[in-house]
């Protein structure tokens, strides 16, 4: 399927961003609803088409994070057949064993 296709593509352009060694913020920590809801607002103030911007902001790794090692794979928002994270703010191809600030269970 084309969709399909595209999004394979995307995930394998981002892979690579990643591993080319694209800073990302993942400090500070979230760690209550208020500074959730802080930095979902200024990914709303991002083009939809920025990834860069949302790799960035949400302080995206291309590996499990932390001592926790937590990964998108338990993450509530990702969708494990289609392989994305389906939080609305970001909207991207991922990769289980990847991370970002959003990350909730
Ligand atoms: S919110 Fe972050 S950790 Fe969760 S699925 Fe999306 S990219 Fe992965």
């Amino acid at each position: 399927m084309q969709h399909e296709r595209e999004e394979d593509v995307l995930r394998a352009d981002i892979a690579a961003r990643l591993a080319a060694g694209l800073q990302t913020q993942t400090a500070p920590l979230i760690e209550n609803d208020r500074q959730f809801a802080e930095l979902l607002a200024s990914l709303r103030g991002l083009r939809a088409d920025d990834v860069d911007g949302k790799l960035k902001l949400g302080g995206f790794v291309d590996h499990p994070f932390g001592g926790e090692q937590m990964r998108c794979q338990e993450c509530m928002y990702y969708l494990v057949h289609r392989k994305w994270c389906d939080l609305p703010e970001l909207a991207l191809p991922v990769e289980p064993s990847w991370w970002c600030r959003l990350w909730r269970i």
